[in-house]
């Protein structure tokens, strides 16, 4: 059977297609020569798949979209104090090439304005790189958050020069607060060879869904950037990344997002997709008139807007029941979901509200396919309070999710396959053919011990 994913992105480009509004970006003359009937959407998945429709491997510049690349690599490769030294993270309200900075300190405002966009360039690579060294840097960088080896297209760079006396005069005011800190022409230079690079509506779908996936290519499985560094990343293009149009595009459509003068537009809904969009005519913005036409739509159709509320953290205890009775007997929390504080705090409630009588407990994480690093510490917690309530408790956990379940001071876990061999254990030791609960033995795969 045919994916229903595709018809819908070729119906959906086939709604748009007779906007011919906005202007193709009239300032740098080889993208005034842009095909402006180009039109395309890819949705790339983070397991790699991707749906496209329409013009998905046309080539054309990077432009702007290379922003929050660049300075999730200059992030990656200074560490966050020097960048944030340097680039503040406040939306400007202003077009991005105002040539504007903060008063006093003469840092940018934010990375997605092209004074930040500069500096950030200029952070990228190693503070002892010459400028190509850097160039490369940022070239190799963007190829793989896109997981293949990408190029500069050397008529749109030539172009842009010709006409970069915006782009020159904010670097020359930049050097002259020191926050660059070297020949604002060589800057300037390789931050236009970034706006280059080419690219295609496939390829910033995956560079979107690295960002959604943590940092983490979806095809190559390579680590581009780190956790922490993909979230400083997305918040500053959830509310800098759409120009001056960023609180309508925050309420409207809600997907951290960049767009760039060239006409394209990607999204990154964390955990779940990276989208991308071509149409070059612009509106007042410089946004793609049909890429946000399609953005819109996209997030209303399929509830994509990231303040879109997920369903509440209760049904995390799927049931709470007892299996076997008198000295057999086991209660038994049955959790299910993905499991982060809010969860976390349900199950307390729910043990606590239980009191369980029974001396075994069985925490079942059978139905559970994620638990974060909080959740898993509360778990662990209400397991230790457990035992020192003289129960004995099981971690039901066919699938590692807890690998290392050190409740810590006098708290002891058994862990277990399934709730069946929680209940041989628990009916042989009273029937005393097993040793002391807690003790190592065939039943749990690994028992940590109560300290002395
Ligand atoms: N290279 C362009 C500039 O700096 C990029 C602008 C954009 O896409 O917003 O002016």
């Amino acid at each position: 059977m045919r994916s229903v994913i595709p018809d819908y992105l070729t119906e959906a480009l086939a709604e748009v297609a007779p906007d011919v509004s906005g202007q193709l970006a009239g300032y740098i003359p080889e993208l005034a020569a842009a095909d402006p009937g180009r039109l395309g959407v890819v949705f790339a998945t983070l397991d790699g798949k991707i749906y496209g429709a329409g013009d998905v491997d046309a080539e054309f510049t990077i432009q702007s979209i290379s922003k929050p690349f660049a300075y999730a690599l200059a992030l990656a490769d200074r560490g966050f104090d020097p960048v944030l030294a340097k680039i503040g993270v406040e939306p400007s309200g202003e077009a991005f090439n105002e040539i504007s900075l903060e008063s006093g300190s003469g840092r940018p405002l934010n990375p997605m304005i092209n004074a930040g966009a500069l500096t950030a360039h200029s952070l990228a690579g190693s503070r002892e790189w010459d400028p190509a060294g850097r160039v490369e840097r940022v070239i190799d960088g963007l190829s793989a958050f896109a997981g293949r080896q990408l190029s500069i297209d050397e008529r749109v760079y030539a172009s842009e020069m010709e006409h970069a006396h915006r782009n020159l005069a904010i670097a020359h005011m930049l050097r002259s607060y020191d926050v660059l800190t070297e020949d604002p022409q060589a800057v300037v230079d390789g931050y236009t060879r970034q706006c280059s690079v080419l690219v295609t509506v496939r390829d910033l779908a995956m560079m979107a869904a690295t960002l959604a996936n943590r940092g983490v290519n979806p095809v190559s499985g390579e680590q581009v950037v780190g956790e922490r560094v993909v979230r400083q990343v997305l918040s500053v293009m959830a509310t800098c990344g759409m120009y001056d149009s960023a609180g309508d595009w925050a309420t409207q459509v809600g997907i951290p997002a960049k767009s760039g003068v060239s006409g394209g537009l990607i999204g990154a809904l964390p955990g779940q997709i990276g989208i991308a969009t071509l149409s070059a005519r612009l509106d007042a913005h410089g946004n793609s008139v049909r890429g946000v036409t399609l953005f819109e739509r996209f997030s209303s159709d399929m509830g994509l807007h990231v303040m879109e509320v997920p369903p509440s953290a209760r049904a995390v205890v799927r049931s709470n029941h007892v299996v076997g009775g008198g000295p057999h007997a086991v209660r038994v929390f049955q959790l299910q979901g993905g499991i982060r504080f809010a969860g976390a705090e349900r199950i307390v409630r729910e043990v606590l509200d239980t009191a369980p009588p029974e001396v075994a407990v069985a925490l079942d994480l059978t139905m559970v396919y994620s638990i974060d690093d909080v959740a898993r510490r509360m778990l662990l917690e209400v397991a230790r309070r457990l035992t020192v309530d003289h129960h004995e408790v099981f971690l039901i956990d066919p699938e590692a999710l807890v690998p290392d379940p050190e409740p810590g001071d006098g708290g002891r876990v058994t862990v277990v396959e399934d709730l069946e061999q929680a209940v041989r254990s628990v009916t042989a030791r009273s029937t005393g053919h097993e040793p002391a609960p807690g003790s190592p033995g065939d039943e749990g795969r690994e028992v940590p011990r109560e300290q002395p």
